[in-house]
């Protein structure tokens, strides 16, 4: 059965998002200061928002014919996970624990998914082809050492095939708590283990220019090539950002696809060089956040503005709008949500188009922000953004 749009849906998108790659331990304890202080808030919010949405339901008006129940569902769609670190209680932020991560194999067992490569879920999209309902994608990011040793075999004893973002001055430099070339290359012989390239050395993207990026990019594809006898196909950005350069640089290699770290569910509408993944930790790991997620739909938006993901001084805050297709449905219960800064307001305009009024400048490093639309399904309809800005981030 499709998810129901409970209301714990609408607390999980409003709490911040803190999963990321690498600079996760500093984060982790202001994490938690965030999550209690905004606890009060979250439980008005969710007070707020449960009564109206079970209220709004039944005076919705009848879809069409052609649109209704599935409509959202009909076209190729899939949800992408990403994780990083596996049983690594130190790193919460970044760390999903075990018990956790069984639950979620569990949860994919028995909830009628298919657990398909990326590769396959990103060419089915680029060719229109038809992917089973409730496609799931698995990513990992960073190649820490805890894949090899727990994730997995326990991906492998499951059957489900996974992607895993490498980053390789991390290897070539041998950095502890990093899986060794040697384990990379068991793990893809094994079978079921795909890799993609993350670039060489990490780095932070979205404001350095494009001969910088396709250094990096060129650099960890040529060792990439070199250590495993293959060049990846798929590219995820280091903390899922980038600006137009970045952009352009992956463009230019003949990715298939790349992946940033908003979340939403990937559909036909999605932008290939900048497809959402849902990211999986201690906070976000819990089983009703993975049933909200995984059955998550893709929200046909289109024509997005700011189309950068590097927000310009003169366009902070940005003047967010998209459009929505009409298989999405009505649009009343449309909402959008600023990771750590609440709900905004919303307009919507002539053609669908959808104005959000981001009220406050954003704060320097990364935001996201998350819309979603419940489906007539049940299940939730998903767009997620990721805007950065330049400056020395508080994290
Ligand atoms: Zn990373």
């Amino acid at each position: 059965m499709p998810t129901r749009h409970a209301p714990q849906a609408l607390h999980l998108v409003l709490r911040r998002e803190r999963t990321g790659c690498g600079d996760m331990v500093r984060r982790a304890t202001r994490g938690r200061r965030v999550a209690l202080v905004g606890l009060a808030l979250h439980l008005t919010l969710i007070v707020a928002a449960a009564g109206p949405a079970r209220a709004a339901e039944p005076a919705r008006p009848a879809p069409p014919a052609a649109l209704a129940g599935t409509a959202a569902n009909a076209a190729p769609h899939a949800v992408v996970l990403m994780y990083h670190r596996f049983g690594e209680d130190r790193y919460p932020s970044t760390s999903i624990r075990l018990s956790q991560f069984e639950g979620h194999l569990r949860a994919l067992r028995d909830g009628g998914y298919t657990v398909l490569p990326l590769r396959q879920i990103v060419e089915a999209l680029r060719a229109g082809a038809p992917l089973p309902p409730r496609s799931v994608g698995i990513s990992v990011d960073d190649a820490y050492a805890s894949v090899h040793r727990e994730a997995w075999p326990r991906l492998r004893a499951a059957g489900y095939p996974f992607t895993l973002f490498v980053s390789t001055d991390a290897l070539d430099r041998g950095y502890g708590g990093m899986l060794t070339w040697d384990e990379l290359r068991e793990m893809v012989r094994g079978g079921g283990v795909d890799v993609g390239n993350h670039t060489a050395s990490h780095p932070h993207l979205a404001d350095r220019d494009g001969a910088f990026a396709e250094r990096e990019i060129d650099r960890a594809q040529q060792r990439l090539r070199e250590e495993l006898g293959s060049a990846p196909v798929l590219f995820a950005y280091p903390y899922g950002e980038h600006g137009a350069a970045a952009r352009a640089a992956v463009a230019a290699r003949n990715f298939l696809a790349a992946f940033g770290q908003q979340s939403g569910a990937i559909g036909p509408q999605g932008d290939l060089m900048n497809l959402p993944r849902f990211a999986l930790n201690e906070s976000y790991g819990e089983p009703a956040r993975f049933a909200v997620v995984a059955g998550a739909l893709p929200l046909a938006a289109h024509d997005v503005t700011p189309a950068d993901g590097l927000l310009a001084p003169g366009d902070n805050p940005p003047r967010l709008s998209f459009r929505v297709a009409a298989e999405a449905g009505g649009l009343e219960r449309l909402a959008c949500y600023l990771t750590g800064g609440g709900k905004l307001t919303l307009r919507v305009s002539a053609g669908r188009r959808v104005t959000v009024d981001v009220p406050q400048p954003l704060a320097p490093g990364r935001s996201r922000i998350n819309c979603t639309l419940p489906a007539p399904s049940g299940a939730w309809q998903w767009f997620g953004l990721q805007y950065y800005v330049p400056g020395p981030a508080v994290r």
